[in-house]
């Protein structure tokens, strides 16, 4: 039986206690709607850790003005029954003004890491992932952290998050699950026109593309981006960004530049209202839809 929290008190006592008894905690942040790929980073946990605590806040700080928020789909009970089939031994749904207490004036930011991709295109949205990331791991303690690669971005800056503020919590990063298709799960999949599902294809074959022609040995930045790039414009989705990165430092190459042993290729693309974003780090992960 999964126990539903909802206070930071609660969290911290109920992980507190699972470490007083020696156990290890493991954390899963989500913003909830979970579907298979929230699944695997919860199994991910429970391999890892005694106890799994899956969080469930859609947080406002992240949103744009002009973005899902408000719409952003909460199915709070189905949520609470996946994630104790999942494994998860707590789930913490906390309200906005529990993370955001009245008069609150605290944000965490990271430099560099969130310049470019999502960061350039969503100002201010890596901000709210790090501050209410850091929330989440303040009121759980020392834990195991799971996050997706699904959002690249994401685990990288909150790895060096983790470093740099010395929170004693382990990252640990999930390979994306993806559906038959190739195409990633999110939770803004079900946004999508079966026209608009049917285009998102485009996504991982231009990832998988990609991987193949650096596995024959392409290396020049200025074909590998713009291959990727033509495939999903030709679909008929509206590209956002598609740009070859270095997959530490997330500093775009240059197009006249050749890249090295790993290169992220990463994706964000409107497919009519809906922003889907993927990605893949050429050298060191499979080829979307070709995973053993
Ligand atoms: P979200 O609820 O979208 O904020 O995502 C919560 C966590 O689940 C993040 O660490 C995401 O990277 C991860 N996640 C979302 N979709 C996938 C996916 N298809 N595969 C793996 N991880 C995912």
């Amino acid at each position: 039986m999964v126990s539903v929290l909802h206070t930071a008190l609660e969290l911290r006592a109920a992980c507190d206690e699972v470490r007083a008894a020696g156990g290890r905690v493991g954390l899963v942040p989500t913003m909830g709607s979970l579907h298979a790929g929230h699944l695997a980073l919860v199994e991910h946990a429970a391999r890892s850790a005694s106890a799994v605590v899956v969080t469930i806040f859609v947080n406002p700080t992240q949103f744009g003005p002009n973005e899902d928020f408000e719409k952003y789909p909460r199915t709070l009970e189905r949520d609470v029954a996946a994630s104790a089939e999942a494994g998860a031994t707590f789930v913490f749904a906390p309200a906005v003004v529990e993370m955001y207490p009245p008069g609150e004036r605290t944000r965490v930011s990271v430099s560099g890491l969130t310049e470019h991709l999502c960061g350039r295109s969503r100002p201010g949205h890596f901000e709210g992932v790090t501050t209410i990331v850091t929330k989440l791991l303040a009121a759980t303690g020392p834990c195991v952290a799971v996050f997706g690669r699904k959002d690249y971005q994401q685990l990288k800056v909150v790895e060096r998050m983790v470093r740099d503020l010395l929170l004693p919590v382990e990252i640990a990063g999930h390979p994306t699950v993806r559906e038959a298709d190739g195409v990633a799960l999110s939770s803004r999949n079900q946004y999508l026109s079966s026209e608009d599902r049917a285009r998102a294809r485009a996504i991982p074959e231009a990832l998988r593309r990609a991987v193949e022609g650096f596995a024959a040995g392409e290396r020049a930045a200025s074909v590998l981006r713009s291959q990727a790039e033509r495939h999903i414009t030709s679909a008929g989705l509206h590209v956002d960004y598609v740009t070859l990165a270095d997959p530490d430092s997330i500093e775009p190459f240059a197009e006249g530049d050749l890249v090295g042993e790993r290169a992220l290729l990463a994706v964000a693309v409107h497919a009519g209202s809906t922003r889907l974003i993927d990605n893949v780090v050429l050298g060191e992960d499979p080829a979307p839809g070709a995973e053993p």
